[in-house]
């Protein structure tokens, strides 16, 4: 059991609850940041009903586009964990609304840290830093020495977002002369338990899938990690010395949507006429695209394949990662727990 302090940042996220979650059960005090203080009280009464012991968790108000109080909140911390950054699939008009605040934010962060003596520092990025931009994929597994183009046509400012804010992470460490303290954790898309009635970007997208929204599978792939393996590598990753100054890709590769809709189908057979088992041609996925956002995105990854070494991951967790049956399977329950679908 450790005493020391971690600040978390952008607690209120999915992921961030769960890390958050483990890092109390480990013995650590945790300073997790919101950019909206009411959403604290909230935070807190989520993790105590899940059996969290919160007594060593306190909260700061940070905006990752606001340099006020970055200094301040970290004051006497032992470890960074970065997980916030703005996580969305649509494509807005101006891609800096979600660029910025993922480059500004994480420099804040790094900048903060590094000034007020913080041992080491844990950056969330993702496989879309990794894998995106190399066309129709490399024909190999990707592994951390592998980075996505952010001048590719199908990069997506989400994409663009979350690789410029890890190349910014690396640069900061790297100037400081302190590269080996930083890791970052790459995820593949993040399913699992919910540990509320916020199903956020992950939860929306099964939602939809359950609640009957989607009217076939188009040739789209997941690389599907289970949250609580996520938040366990962010955890690892503070102390173990096999993941100092690395990438850990959190993912073994594609999974199919309609692969998923099968399992859930298999798992859920009430929803088996809902979910989106049939084939979904990629015109039929354009053409939706005209009017939704979120098809229009996702036009750029139909047919994308690839494969991700994980062997680090794995290590650090002393066990293969959770598969994408079970993290799929864990997240519809959750949905159906909360009566979201
Ligand atoms: P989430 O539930 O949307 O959490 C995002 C967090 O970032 C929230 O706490 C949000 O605060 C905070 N945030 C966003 N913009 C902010 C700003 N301007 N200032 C301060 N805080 C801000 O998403 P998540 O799924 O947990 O994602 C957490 C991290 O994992 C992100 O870095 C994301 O890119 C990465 N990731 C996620 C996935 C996935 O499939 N979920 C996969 C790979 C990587 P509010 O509650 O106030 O909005």
């Amino acid at each position: 059991m450790s005493s020391d302090l971690v600040l978390v940042t952008g607690v209120s996220g999915f992921l961030a609850g769960h890390v958050v979650r483990d890092l109390l059960g480990a013995g650590y005090r945790v300073r997790g940041s919101v950019r909206d203080a009411r959403k604290g009280g909230h935070v807190r009464k989520v993790l105590e009903a899940h059996g969290a012991d919160t007594s060593g968790l306190s909260f700061v108000t940070l905006d990752l586009m606001s340099d006020g109080g970055w200094q301040e909140a970290m004051a006497g911390v032992d470890y960074l964990v970065h997980t916030a950054s703005p996580f969305v699939t649509h494509i807005p008009k101006d891609e800096g609304e979600i660029i910025r605040p993922a480059v500004e934010g994480t420099r804040r962060a790094l900048a903060a840290a590094l000034g007020t003596g913080v041992k080491r520092m844990v950056v969330t990025s993702s496989e879309v830093a990794v894998a995106r931009g190399h066309g129709k994929g490399l024909g190999r597994p990707l592994t951390e020495a592998d980075w996505s183009d952010v001048e590719a046509p199908d990069m997506t400012p989400y994409f663009k977002s979350k690789t410029l804010a890890e190349r910014e992470a690396w640069a900061i460490m790297e100037r400081a002369g302190r590269r080996d303290d930083l890791t970052v954790v790459n995820p593949g898309f993040i399913l699992g338990p919910l540990l509320d009635a916020d199903m956020g970007t992950s939860g929306a997208i099964i939602h939809k899938m359950m609640a009957g929204k989607l009217p076939g599978s188009p040739d789209l792939n997941f690389t599907i990690v289970d949250v609580r393996d996520v938040a366990a590598l962010h955890v690892r990753a503070m102390t173990d010395p096999g993941a100092f100054g690395h990438r850990v890709l959190a993912s073994s590769g594609s999974v199919g949507m309609r692969d998923i809709a099968l399992a859930l189908a298999e798992a859920f057979p009430a929803y088996a006429g809902k979910l989106p088992t049939r084939r979904l041609p990629a015109f039929l996925v354009r053409l939706v695209g005209l009017f939704d956002a979120d098809a229009r995105a996702s036009v750029r990854s139909i047919g994308l394949r690839f494969e991700m070494e994980h062997g680090l991951a794995e290590e650090m967790l002393g066990r293969p990662l959770i598969g994408w049956r079970e993290a799929a399977t864990a997240m519809a329950q959750t949905l159906l727990d909360q009566q979201l679908v």
